[in-house]
This record gives C-alpha cells, structure tokens and sequence, in this order.
C-alpha cells in the first residue's frame, strides 16, 4: 500500500497501525514521490499536498492505472468529495478520521475491486455461472453462447452480482456501486434494472429477490 501524506504526526501512527493490520506500507510524502513510486495494490492519498495536490496525483494515475484509490482529506465539503469521487477515487475519508473506520473502507475497496483485478490479472478470463459468462473486460454477457444485449447499468448490475454468487447485495450497496456514491435517494429505478435484465437473461430465476434486503444472482447449481 502506497501512503502519501506530508503530515509526519498522520503519517508516522497511520503506518505504525496498517502495518500492525498486515498491510505492506511504502510512505511518500510528496505528489511526486507518489508518482515515481512502483505500482502499489492500493492508494491512501491526502489531498494537500506540498507539490502537486492529491486530485491531480489522482488524475495521473488513473491514466496509467486502475489500483484502487482512497483520499485522505480534510476538506469535508460537498463539491471536493464530488470533486474527487469523478476523478476516479473509490472512496474517501475526512480528517479526523478513526482508524478503524479507515481500516473498514480500505478492506471494502480492495473487496470491491478484487473480482476485477482477478480477472486482470487472470489473463483476463470472463466470471462463469453455469452458462452465464461476464466479461468486465470487454463489457460483454454472454448466455448459453448468444449475446445478451445490455444497457451500460444493466451491465454493472451483472457484473457487481456476478462477482459473488448466491451472496446477497443490499439495495443500497448496489446503488452506491452502480449508480453513484454515496446514495440517498429512492431505489425503484433499481427493480426496473432487475427486471429488464430477467427479462434479457430470459429467466427470471438467475436474479433472486431477498425481500427487505436486495438482490443476488443464483449460485452455480
Ligand atoms: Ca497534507
């Protein structure tokens, strides 16, 4: 994990705690360093930093680099986390923070981007479940060797519940995942996605109901 922080009374406990976690810490205190740094597993990125700010350190590496990026800031106003979350940060958190929450949202950014980066890192092979195939890579779902031909959202939805099958996805999760973070709205726009994609998928069984808690996608029989 790449810690990037020019604060030394932040940085020096944050990496003490982490490595007592069991994550690999390599510390940077500048936008430079963190650029020049080699390719780490996961981004702590503080947002002032001496150099280049921590927006413009995120811009670059996602050029170059899906690793899974959190912000540290102490700015907790609305339009910097929009801010940061478009340039492509998975998530953030604002100063004061605990570090147990931090701890909590590194491990839920690595569990979200796993699945992904497995396959990546897998050469690339489509996530199967029985005769459902999703490539995230190529943005394509095949079922029993056709097509199927989805929406972009309709895709993600797939592609989230198909990361665990037969594991239940809260509606807000999905929400937050497939349409946006953080979510506070209605959801209804989510059981007409579910409904489309049973409709496509041509079985309604593949996407599973759990009343009052959300979705998830049938587990390999
Ligand atoms: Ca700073």
């Amino acid at each position: 994990m790449l810690l990037v922080e020019d604060d030394d009374t932040i940085a020096d406990p944050l990496s003490k705690g982490l490595q007592r976690e069991g994550f690999d810490i390599e510390r940077v205190s500048s936008g430079t360093a963190a650029m020049e740094a080699p390719q780490p597993d996961v981004v702590l990125l503080d947002l002032g930093l001496p150099d280049i700010d921590g927006y413009e350190v995120c811009r670059r590496m996602r050029a170059t680099s899906d690793v899974p990026i959190l912000f540290l800031t102490a700015r907790s106003d609305e339009i910097d986390r929009v801010v940061g979350l478009e340039l492509g940060a998975d998530d953030y958190v604002v100063k004061p923070f605990g570090f147990r929450e931090l701890v909590a949202r590194i491990r839920a950014v690595v569990r979200r981007r796993g699945p992904e980066r497995r396959q990546a890192s897998n050469g690339g092979s489509p996530l199967r479940v029985d005769g459902l195939e999703v490539d995230r890579r190529a943005r394509r779902v095949v079922l029993g060797g056709g097509e199927i031909d989805l929406t972009p959202k309709e895709f993600d939805l797939v592609a989230l519940l198909v990361t665990d099958p037969g594991a239940v996805f809260e509606r807000r999760r999905i929400m937050e995942e497939v349409w946006g973070h953080p979510w506070y709205g209605p959801t209804k726009t989510l059981d007409v996605h579910v409904a489309s994609v049973r409709k496509k998928l041509g079985d309604p069984g593949w996407i599973e109901t759990v009343r009052g808690v959300g979705f998830r996608l049938r587990p390999s029989a």
